[in-house]
């Protein structure tokens, strides 16, 4: 099985992942570091101080892995895998660590919390219409995480989803 863990930089994406990997004994798959060993960028976005990802360069060397993987990135939805797993952070917990992550990038923060709040990345992977469920990380630790992916991996209810909206969360402007 193929599996893509997305959602807003910040969420721990990257640390489940890698637990999750290593649960089911699969490749773990960092986009961001793929893109990095290949030089696979078309642009860099002074703005938001970020390179622009080369997406068809990346599609092309993930159709080459063979066997089951896990990938890890805020665009993992975009590609050819089997399940979706969402993760969604509480807004105010998400600003926290990402006033961590990027001292002095008020800009990078505030797109990331909003993109949270607004649900950006749920939207995105509603529209690809593959399998999918979301998982709300907020206060969770870790080990709980992981066993709340496997229990939605076996049961396939569908949920409602996340609405951080509805609970009282807006759009600083
Ligand atoms: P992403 O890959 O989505 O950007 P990371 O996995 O790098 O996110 O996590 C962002 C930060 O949050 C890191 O400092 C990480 O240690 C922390 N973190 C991740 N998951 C949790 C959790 N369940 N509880 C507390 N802190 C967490
Ligand atoms: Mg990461």
């Amino acid at each position: 099985m193929k599996i893509a863990i997305t959602g807003t930089p910040g969420v721990g994406k990257t640390t489940i992942a890698k637990l999750l990997a290593k649960e089911f004994n699969m490749k773990y798959i960092n986009l961001n570091d793929l893109a990095k060993k290949l030089n696979a960028y078309i642009g860099y976005d002074k703005i938001m101080k970020s390179k622009i990802v080369d997406m068809k360069k990346l599609y092309k060397e993930v159709k080459k892995i063979r066997g089951d993987f896990i990938l890890d990135g805020h665009f993992s939805h975009d590609f050819d895998v089997d399940l979706v797993i969402v993760l969604r952070c509480r807004p105010d917990i998400l600003e926290k660590r990402l006033k961590k992550r990027y001292p002095g990038n008020r800009l990078k923060v505030k797109e990331n919390v909003d993109a949270e709040i607004l649900g950006v990345i749920t939207s995105e992977v509603l529209q690809r219409k593959k399998r999918f469920f979301e998982i709300d990380v907020s206060n969770k630790k870790k080990k709980e995480i992981i066993q709340e992916i496997k229990q939605r991996m076996k049961n396939k209810k569908k949920e409602n989803i996340i609405d951080w909206i509805e609970k009282g969360y807006e759009i600083k402007i």
